[in-house]
């Protein structure tokens, strides 16, 4: 895409966000690539290197194997020591601005909330890696505390209170989303007049339903991807671009209309 092809599409895109009331971004594994943590289907990504079916939650709770795998995974900790990319702040920015309802992620990697999104403007489909819980007594442990056992040779931590069963509060494959993040997500998504998609392949349900409650509900749709998505047709704008470049620009323009 050519440089200024760029700057029309986040003037249109910072005009929409100007004369919107209800902004809700929608954001997928493609936002954090550029802090360093790949995504799932892009060439690399993180189903050419662990096999999905390694984690089931029926395998979790069934197999010891998996579990040792899981935290195996847990423990080189993809996602650790990442840090917010350039988009992560633009859209903290956009909260600052007023100009954001709220931010509905598929990523678990807790970094919309570390670019200062507060938290309870960040409604966490898959969960997320930060928080521990045990399934027995519903103990919750930051997961640097746990780091600490596995790091001391700890394969399979229990709960220290009831000796449970200790499981990350990210989403499994076979386990219900978070009923209550999935509601609020759901009713942001079809009163909002403006849903923007950012580095997602909107083909994970019943995530990727919320652009389609959106778009039926009259919201105009923004896409902002590497890769074509299932909706693209559906996109007022469609931006085939790095979110991390794409995102300070458009911000940048809605700052500048804002202050005229
Ligand atoms: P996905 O892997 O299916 O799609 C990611 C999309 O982002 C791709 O279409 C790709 O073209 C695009 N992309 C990659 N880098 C980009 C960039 N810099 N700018 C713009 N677009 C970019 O991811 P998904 O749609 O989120 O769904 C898959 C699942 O991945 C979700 O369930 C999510 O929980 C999980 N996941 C999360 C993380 C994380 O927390 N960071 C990482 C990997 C996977």
């Amino acid at each position: 895409m050519v440089a200024q092809n760029l700057e029309m599409l986040a003037s249109q895109v910072a005009d929409l966000i100007v004369n919107a009331k209800k902004v809700v971004v929608f954001t997928g594994a493609g936002h954090s690539t550029e802090s360093g943590i790949p995504d799932f289907r892009s060439p690399g990504g993180i189903w050419d290197r662990f096999d999905p079916r390694d984690f089931t939650y029926q395998k979790f709770l069934t197999d010891p194997e998996g579990r040792k795998k899981m935290w195996q995974m847990h423990r080189e900790g993809l996602m650790m020591g990442a840090q917010p990319n350039p988009a992560h702040y633009a859209i903290a920015d956009l909260y600052q601005l007023g100009k954001l309802d709220c931010v509905i992620t598929q990523n678990i990697d807790y970094l919309h909330q570390r670019a200062g999104v507060p938290e309870d403007q960040v409604f966490e489909l898959h969960g997320n890696n930060k928080w521990i819980r045990c399934l027995s007594c519903g103990r919750r442990y930051p997961f640097e505390q746990i780091k600490v056992r596995l790091d001391a040779s700890e394969e399979v931590p229990d709960c220290e209170i009831c000796h449970g069963l200790l499981k990350p509060e990210v989403v499994f494959f076979g386990e219900s989303l978070p009923m209550e993040a999935l509601d609020e997500a759901t009713t942001r998504s079809r009163r909002c007049d403006l849903f923007i998609v950012i580095g997602s392949s909107l083909v994970v349900y019943p995530a990727a339903y919320m652009p389609i409650y959106a778009v039926s509900s009259g919201a105009k749709l923004v896409i902002i991807n590497l890769s074509s998505t299932p909706m693209d047709d559906q996109a007022h704008v469609l931006i085939h671009a790095k979110a991390g470049e794409v995102m300070p620009m458009i911000v940048e323009r809605v700052r500048e209309r804002l202050s005229r």
